[in-house]
């Protein structure tokens, strides 16, 4: 029997445990057990904390997620921090292989001056505080000035900048965690700028996130059509790019009244945020495009008013003792996945943050085939798995949750929902260890 631990309950943790358990399936008693390890009691990483709430229908994937932690051979352990409540190496004695699926929950930051002004959030905080993440439950955005600016052109940058517009009403049906919601009611912002230092053929924004754009209820997107090339350079564009700038394009052409806008500013780069004591403008130097297609500053600055500032310009993956660091990449140090004998990682912590959430599973896959070749199934090991780590975890005083615990808490959550709402989240550790009844 061979024993593998995947830390991380994120889609790539997911997928990867799903490539081992096919992998190992059927290697008559000589198969493997696979336990997913989370910090959190709750499972599927950024499905929850991070998909937009108000795109539920992307987060049915979870349901797949849910046939892997109920297949023969695969455990949940929950509420165990890898690094904290144990160390990576303590996990190899453990396990014949770890897999990292720790993702990339670390803003990157701007590098300005002004940056910690109040006022200025990450969108990992952002994100995080609107989808109940318990580290930025109490984030508390200062929405209570007219004007916000996201910084990013991805499609991150959408989500933030679409929350900030959107009615209540629009948030009808999604699991807007009730803070959220609430703040957001009262939020006197009427205009967010989004600020990206390319140009329209540059950004990283999907047709379907861009479209929903034009059908708000009391927002409108603004482009100038002087950012754009000439209309006949968009052939040269792979078709999703090409529908996403011809949607940008056509938002100049809806003619509308309504309370709010949200700006594309393009070839902007932010130099500086200046404000007394709290957030109150971005100084922005217009940019060109150069031979090479990076942004090059021509001198010319202006500024944006904002009182909300916030930050998509990526994420990082926080390091763990032991395990060799790519600092310029912001992840785990790798060859195609493996980081070392017996060790490996997958999804962001491996590649970084992009890609979408299927772009996860042939990397998991990978993985899984890498692990597979080097312990060929039907082989057996020496390890103890999860016998042994729930017994050193026990020895800490560490409460180790599963599977089941974790479809009590959901319970509790759909039976908290406001109307139309599939749950209400409970945004803090407690909470959600308060609804198991031990
Ligand atoms: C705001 C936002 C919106 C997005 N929207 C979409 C979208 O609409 N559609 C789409 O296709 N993709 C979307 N993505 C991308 C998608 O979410 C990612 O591709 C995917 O979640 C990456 O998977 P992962 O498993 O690598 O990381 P994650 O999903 O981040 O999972 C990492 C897991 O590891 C756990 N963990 C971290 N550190 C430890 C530790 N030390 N010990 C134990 N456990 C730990 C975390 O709790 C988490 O459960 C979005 C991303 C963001 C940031």
């Amino acid at each position: 029997m061979r024993h593998f631990a995947v830390v991380g309950s994120g889609p790539a943790g997911f997928y990867t445990a799903e490539a081992l358990a096919k992998a190992y399936e059927g290697s008559a008693g000589n198969g493997a057990r696979i336990d997913i390890l989370d910090r959190y009691p709750v499972p599927y990483g950024l499905i929850r904390f991070g998909v937009a709430p108000d795109h539920q229908s992307l987060k049915a994937v979870s349901k797949r997620y849910d046939k892997v932690a109920d297949s023969p051979g695969v455990d949940f352990i929950g509420n165990v921090t890898v690094g904290t409540d144990l160390s990576v190496a303590e996990l190899l004695e453990f396990y014949d292989a770890v897999i990292l699926a720790t993702g990339a929950p670390h803003d990157r930051r701007l590098g300005i001056p002004g940056e910690d002004l109040p006022g200025v959030v990450g969108s990992a905080a952002f994100v995080g505080w609107y989808n109940g993440h318990p580290e930025f439950a109490d984030l508390d955005p200062l929405l209570d000035g007219t004007h916000a600016a996201v910084i990013g052109n991805g499609n991150v940058a959408l989500d933030c900048a679409r929350i900030l517009s959107k009615t209540r009403s629009e948030f009808h049906g999604s699991d807007i965690v009730g803070h959220a919601l609430d703040a957001l009611d009262r939020s006197a912002i009427r205009t967010v700028t989004i600020l990206g230092r390319r140009g329209p053929h540059q950004i990283a924004m999907t047709p379907k996130e861009l479209g929903e754009l034009g059908h708000l209820d009391a927002a409108l997107p603004v482009v100038d059509l002087k950012d754009f090339p000439p209309v006949e350079a968009d052939d040269a564009l792979e078709p999703g790019q090409r529908k996403s700038i011809t949607i940008l394009r056509e938002f100049n052409d809806i003619r509308a009244n309504k309370a709010k806008t949200m700006i594309f500013d393009f070839f902007a780069k932010p130099v500086r945020i200046e404000g007394a004591g709290r957030a109150e403008r971005i100084v922005v130097e217009r940019t060109e495009l150069d031979d090479q297609g990076a942004a090059r500053g021509t001198g010319e600055t202006y500024e944006v008013p904002a009182s909300l500032i916030v930050t998509s310009i990526g994420y990082s993956t926080p390091p763990l003792a032991g395990v060799p660091y790519d600092e310029r990449g912001g992840k785990f140090r790798n060859e195609t996945g493996k980081i070392a004998d017996q060790l490996y990682c997958v999804g962001w912590a491996r590649r970084g943050p992009s890609g979408t959430i299927g772009t996860n599973r042939p990397d998991g896959y990978e993985v899984a085939g890498l692990i597979a070749a080097a312990m060929p199934p039907g082989g057996s090991g020496e390890r103890k798995g999860a016998a042994g780590l729930k017994a050193l975890l026990e020895e800490r005083g560490v409460m180790a949750t599963d599977y089941d615990d974790w479809r009590r808490i959901e319970e509790s959550e759909a039976a908290n929902a406001r109307p139309g709402s599939p749950r209400e989240k409970f945004v803090r550790v407690d909470h959600w260890l308060g609804a198991l009844d031990r």
